[in-house]
């Protein structure tokens, strides 16, 4: 980067002119170039790498990033079309902060952690540094304790735990960002505090996600990060890292947060567009070297902290946008790598009816089992080699020859599963309920329901266990377990659900004829 004569001379001037007020000169420079964000600034000598920079006359903020020998290189965090070359920018000594505490929860804030939602301004003292050292391995401890999605399909067969970095990956409109809103909306009374993190999209799409989590009251225990497509790379790289600050905070106080990064591929794209802008060298698919460092510094920030540092957890829930599900790509195969284990979203299963559309063969959770409650584990334990069974017989038997009765059965019993898998959006369910449908399922209770009754079946056997028998409800609920004495009130409770459907059935049938 060389100056230009011009620009040089105006340099000179100030120099000349700030020369009795040598101490001044080291603590201010001039803009030499702006554009795209990026402002180019000349003599701030003693400039830290991160450090919160002000431009006097315009009155925006820039934050160093590229210190080069005769230039610094600033991404702005604000508009750039007030400053003109040979503006005074001023070093702060601050690495840029963001504020936090408990007055951000129920705020819509913007990647500065500025209040964008009309009620007014947050009242906090408190501010963290956006970007911090992850907890070492001795402030850490095993993840043990479980977050509840209230998605069946999620927590049965890849459960989370409460410090757990777990990435939602998956082609765009896969339900996504539904598996992220319902966990939230399932964190009604599960003592957990949650950030939403909207990077790159849609102001409309992150409206319909406000109202939504406004509507079912989960606003109330959760903060909103965004920085829409419309809004500048820099500021669209900062987000995610203004969302853990604010997550680290509530960390700190032993508190369990759940934050969503929805998405890291677009956040990715932001980094890239600002890294070209700052003369970056570009690798493999243009994405600067360092875009793993990028992430893995974010992620390494979800944790489980050990009593003598609070006893609290961030649990980090990253979203992935594939192309054509291609999970080989350079972004996707970095997250991976980072996380502790992916829920893949397939198309074609989402297409097909099958919501959330899990795929229960490609998504693993390398820590969560640890954290499942004991109730669930043994009634999901065969769900998964039960599906996987079916996938192939399914493929075989597409073939259409003449099958067995075991393969038959097979069948049978693998449609069911993925029937009773389905869940609606917004519709999380809570532990005991899962348990005792799954319970159901597995247990080939509904080996004689059609296919087009289960659903039915379902909501009506929920309602009996909650009416009649609100003693087995409980019994889950607060044990977690699946004792010998629970497994056979279940069972009972299902033959006599069963029995009094059949009456009633019949009876309407013989209605139905009189
Ligand atoms: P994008 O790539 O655009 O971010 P996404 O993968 O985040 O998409 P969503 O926006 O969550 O996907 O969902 C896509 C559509 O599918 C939405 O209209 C949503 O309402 C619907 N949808 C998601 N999950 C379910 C579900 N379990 N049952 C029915 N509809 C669903
Ligand atoms: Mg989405």
């Amino acid at each position: 980067m060389s100056l230009r004569p011009e620009e040089i001379s105006s340099v000179i001037k100030e120099q000349i002119k700030g020369y009795s007020a040598r101490l001044e000169v080291s603590q201010t420079g001039t803009v030499i170039q702006v554009g795209d964000g990026i402002a180019r600034v000349f003599g701030l000598a003693n400039v830290m790498a991160g450090e919160l920079l002000e431009f006097v006359e315009a009155g925006v903020f820039g934050m160093a990033l590229n210190l080069e020998e005769d230039n610094v290189g600033v991404v702005l965090m604000g508009n750039d079309e007030g400053i003109k070359e040979g503006d005074l920018v001023r070093l702060t000594g601050r690495v840029v902060e963001v504020p936090a505490g408990d007055a951000m929860i129920g705020r819509v804030v913007n990647a500065l952690g500025e209040p964008i939602d009309n009620k007014g301004p947050i009242n906090t003292s408190k501010s963290r540094p956006m970007e911090r050292v992850a907890p070492g391995v001795i402030a850490r401890e095993e993840v043990n304790v479980p977050v509840q999605t209230g998605i069946k399909a999620i927590d049965s067969m890849v459960p989370i735990g409460r410090g757990q970095r777990e990435l939602i990956i998956g082609d765009r409109q896969t339900g996504k960002t539904a598996i992220c809103i319902d966990t939230i909306i399932n964190q009604k009374g599960q003592d957990m505090l949650c950030v939403y993190v909207a990077i790159g999209q849609k102001a409309s799409t992150v409206a319909r996600v406000v109202s939504k989590l406004e509507e079912t009251g989960a606003l109330d225990y959760t903060t909103i990060v965004v920085a829409n497509a419309s809004e500048s790379a820099p500021l669209q790289f900062m987000a995610p890292y203004t969302g853990v600050a604010i997550a680290e905070e509530w960390l700190e106080t032993g508190k369990d947060v759940l934050i969503v990064y929805d998405d890291l591929s677009k956040h990715a794209v932001a980094y890239r567009a600002m890294s070209l802008l700052l003369k970056r060298p570009p690798g493999r698919e243009a994405y600067p070297g360092d875009v793993f460092y990028l992430h893995s510094r974010l992620l390494e920030r979800a944790c489980r902290v050990n009593k003598d540092n609070g006893g609290g957890s961030i649990t980090a829930l990253p979203i992935i946008e594939t192309q054509a599900s291609d999970v080989a790509a350079y972004i996707p195969t970095n997250v991976i790598s980072i996380t502790d284990g992916q829920i893949f979203l397939e198309s074609d299963m989402f297409n097909a009816g099958v919501r959330p559309a899990v795929n229960p063969g490609l998504s693993v959770s390398r820590v969560g089992g640890a954290a499942q409650t004991k109730a669930m584990k043994k009634i999901s334990g065969p769900i998964r080699v039960e599906l996987a069974q079916y996938r192939e017989l399914q493929a075989f038997a597409q073939f259409g020859s003449d099958l067995d009765k075991d393969t038959l059965e097979r069948l049978n019993h693998g449609t069911r599963i993925v029937e009773i898998l389905k869940q609606a959006q917004y519709k999380p369910m809570a532990m005991e309920e899962q348990v005792i449908i799954l319970f159901a399922v597995t247990r080939k209770f509904l080996a004689d329901v059609a296919i087009e009754d289960i659903a039915d079946f379902e909501k009506t056997l929920l309602e009996y266990f909650h009416t009649q028998r609100k003693d087995v409800v409980d019994a889950i609920r607060t044990q977690k377990d699946l004792t010998k004495e629970i497994e056979q009130d279940l069972i009972n409770a299902i033959e006599d659900f069963k029995r009094i459907t059949a009456l009633k059935t019949e009876s309407e049938e013989v209605a139905a004829q009189e």
